[in-house]
């Protein structure tokens, strides 16, 4: 498209709006046209109607005026109160509007003046004179005037012929035998108030005998004259009645259009210009008389308005599709603009992208998501192993060399991101290359550009190398395999709740990981284990110190394993204390050494190693802390005869037996061991002689009352010392052997204490 072309649109409301205006403006033109037509019609029509009205109302005046002549023509002698009966008949009031009165006069010679004038007073009306006054060649004098009321009186003896107008009106109907208008007077009745342009209308009556076949004969002929005043305004007031008319008229005095001429106006103090103008001239009663119509206003009987609809709604019209258009244009061009900068902005961004990308040695993808056509870049398939020329620009050739294994992640990654679930596309997977070897592949991606509904359209994204980076993450997780299978370790909170076992803490406490999780280190507690040696281990880890020692544990079984424990308390950034970590290692098999050798193999009891060790500590702890503590040692009464009756194996039993009543009856704190042959020792620790005496009767009844195997009843005997100070184990042995050989002497089956002086 030409530049030309593409703007073309653009001049489209200007044309919609100049196209609009025109047949507006036609519109309003043909309207109006046929307006003034029908206007003009109407006033033309009226016009005429009012021409007529007038015309055929003064045709009927000239008939009352012949009616009058009639009268004179039919008598000799027409009297006053004839006169008066004929006219009242008329009902001019009525009938005959604007008609000031309907009277005679009589014309009078110069000669007969004086004999008028008395003829007329006798009748009554003793001032009777024709006025004005004056000696003139002719009078008329106006004798009879109905209604002869106080206005029309003023009128009685008036020599009309003495005034210009009336004697040109009346010399003109005596010379032609018509009926004859006059020009424009005032009535000599008028008052003071309200006065109108007033006319005469006359009719010559002629003397009974005389020629009338020309003007000079007819006015020898003369008589008077049947005449009737009349006052413009009342006159067409009267003709126009109550008809509506929005038309002005005016009617003149012949020909001569002037102010002066004026007979009638409907319409008073009008200078404004007409819309429709008319000029009519009736002629009648020997006169013309232009009439004037104007019509200044439209005719209200129509509805101006309709006048202005068509064109205004043309008007209307045109602007809304104007700024429909423009507002169309101005939004177009807003979203170009807007499609142009952000297409720049991604250009932008792109090259941005594509800049530091490949300055990082990664490679790009761009996936239109409605063709499905993927761009990878040059080096993204060179980090395959395929030059810029191979490979289709496809998903499914991107799809298929995504490892199988991966593939549903990463599909469930992707369709995350699109659906706006993550903000960025973002998964770890193993990509084919071109050998069918595999590397690792970071993915990253994001959707740039939507449609207005949301679909996704195209979304770009970088692959990284991450192959090198897995190796070592492989290789960390096979050596934390093997520490995990190896390493007895456990984490707990600083309530001592396990966070963290490994796979050898199962493995040598028995229990699975859930059943540990969550649960209080204490599960794993032997009972064997003192409670002094976890508070001491509390307090060492509490003060941040790192606790190490030998702890027995039971087993999910019931059954006893060894630890060394290295437990030490675990930082945050802040140097808090978040939880405590222990490491461990199996001493059970070197316990198990240890425990043997200290151990008396045929009794189970301590050897006589132990004992003199636990001697030597009793010793050490009894001088140190100024406690008590006592042995005692046992010997089983004629214990040769069992070898000699029951054999060898029989005594073995019995000791078996004698070592177990022991060791059920005396406390924990107390250590029983095998001093030699059929002989016992008891160190009782915190027991002063008393107590040791009461311990060893105790047992002494034990025994006395045991049935053992083979042996049935057998007895012992029983010597007892206690510590004071400066003794040493032999002296302390010396002093129960002592006393043990008097419970001999004194009959076996006894309790002997030392003699201490
Ligand atoms: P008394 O002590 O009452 O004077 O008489 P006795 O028979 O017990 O005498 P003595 O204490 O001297 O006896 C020791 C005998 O105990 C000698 C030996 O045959 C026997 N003897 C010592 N050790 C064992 C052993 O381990 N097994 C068996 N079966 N016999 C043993
Ligand atoms: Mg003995
Ligand atoms: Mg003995």
């Amino acid at each position: 498209m030409s530049l030309q072309a593409k703007n073309f649109y653009k001049i489209w409301p200007s044309i919609t709006l100049i196209i609009g205006l025109l047949l507006s403006a036609l519109s309003g033109w043909f309207t109006y046209q046929h307006y003034v037509e029908k206007e003009n019609l109407r006033f033309n029509l009226k016009s005429e109607e009012i021409a007529l009205l007038v015309r055929a109302r003064m045709t009927a005046y000239e008939q009352v005026l012949k009616s009058g002549v009639a009268l004179f023509k039919a008598s000799d002698n027409v009297y006053r109160n004839e006169w008066a009966i004929f006219v009242k008949e008329h009902k001019l009031n009525e009938n005959f509007k604007g008609i000031q009165g309907f009277g005679y006069s009589e014309v009078v010679y110069p000669q007969n003046r004086q004999e008028h004038e008395e003829r007329i007073r006798k009748e009554g009306f003793t001032d009777f004179k024709i006025h004005p006054k004056g000696e003139r060649k002719l009078y008329t004098s106006i004798i009879y005037l109905e209604p002869f009321d106080k206005r029309n009186i003023k009128a009685f003896g008036y020599d009309m012929f003495s005034e210009q107008v009336r004697r040109v009106a009346m010399t003109k109907a005596m010379q032609t035998g018509e009926a004859t208008l006059s020009g424009k007077i005032t009535l000599v009745q008028e008052s003071n108030t309200d006065i109108q342009a007033g006319f005469l209308m006359y009719l010559p009556v002629y003397k009974k005998g005389f020629k009338l076949d020309t003007p000079k004969n007819r006015a020898l002929a003369i008589q008077g004259f049947v005449y009737a005043p009349f006052r413009a305004n009342d006159l067409m007031n009267g003709i126009l009645g109550t008809m509506f008319t929005n038309i002005d008229f005016e009617i003149y005095d012949e020909n001569s259009i002037s102010k002066k001429n004026i007979l009638y106006t409907s319409r008073i103090n009008d200078n404004n210009k007409p819309i429709l103008y008319k000029k009519m001239n009736v002629t009648m009663n020997g006169r013309t008389w232009p009439l004037i119509f104007k019509t200044h206003n439209i005719s209200e009987s129509e509805n101006i308005y309709i006048m202005f609809l068509i064109p205004g709604l043309f008007l209307v019209l045109t602007f809304l599709l104007y700024f429909l258009l423009i507002s169309l244009i101005k939004t177009e061009e807003n979203a170009v603009l807007i499609a142009k900068k952000a297409t720049k902005e991604l250009k932008n961004s792109e090259e941005r992208l594509r800049y530091a990308l490949d300055g990082a040695g990664d490679g790009l993808w761009d996936w239109n998501l409605v063709t499905n056509e993927v761009f990878f870049s040059k080096r993204w398939k060179e980090m395959l192993g395929f030059a810029e020329n191979e490979l289709d620009s496809t998903l499914d050739e991107w799809n298929n060399r995504i490892h199988p294994e991966d593939l549903e992640q990463v599909y469930a990654d992707r369709k995350a991101h699109i659906e706006g679930k993550s903000d960025t596309y973002i998964n770890e997977h193993r990509v084919k290359c071109k050998d069918g070897s595999y590397e690792w592949m970071l993915d990253r991606g994001i959707i740039v550009s939507r449609n207005a509904e949301g679909r996704p359209l195209r979304m770009v994204g970088s692959h990284s190398d991450i192959s090198k980076r897995k190796q070592s993450e492989l290789k960390i997780a096979e050596y934390l395999q093997i520490i995990d299978k190896n390493v007895i370790s456990a984490t707990t909170d600083l309530s001592g709740k396990i966070l963290q076992v490994s796979q050898a803490f199962c493995n040598i406490s028995g229990y699975s990981k859930n059943e540990l999780l969550g649960k209080n280190h204490n599960i794993v507690r032997h009972k064997d284990m003192p409670d002094a040696i976890f508070k001491e281990l509390w307090e060492t880890i509490q003060n941040d110190n790192v606790w190490e020692g030998e702890i027995k544990n039971r087993h999910k079984d019931g059954s006893a394993y060894w630890v060394d424990a290295t437990i030490s308390p675990v930082k945050n950034e802040k140097g808090e204390t978040i939880s405590y970590a222990a490491i461990r290692h199996d001493i059970t098999d070197k316990k198990r050494i240890e425990e043997l050798s200290v151990t008396d193999r045929l009794t189970q009891l301590y050897n006589r190693v132990k004992l003199d060790d636990l001697f030597t500590m009793q010793l050490a702890s009894a001088g140190r802390y100024k406690t008590n503590f006592s042995v005692i040692i046992i010997d089983i009464d004629h214990f040769k005869s069992i070898n000699d009756t029951w054999g060898h194996q029989a005594g073995d039993d019995v000791l078996k037996e004698f070592a177990t009543i022991i060791k059920n009856n005396i406390r924990e704190t107390d250590f029983a061991g095998r001093w030699g042959g059929e002989e016992f020792l008891i160190l009782a620790s915190e027991t002063d002689l008393k107590g040791a005496i009461k311990l060893s009767e105790k047992l002494r009844n034990v025994i006395s009352l045991f049935k053992f195997s083979f042996a049935g009843d057998k007895t012992a005997s029983f010597g007892v010392s206690s510590y004071h100070a400066g003794d040493d184990e032999k002296t302390m042995i010396k002093r129960a052997d002592d006393a043990l050989y008097r419970a001999k002497e004194n009959g076996r089956n006894r309790v002997e204490a030392e003699e201490y002086n």
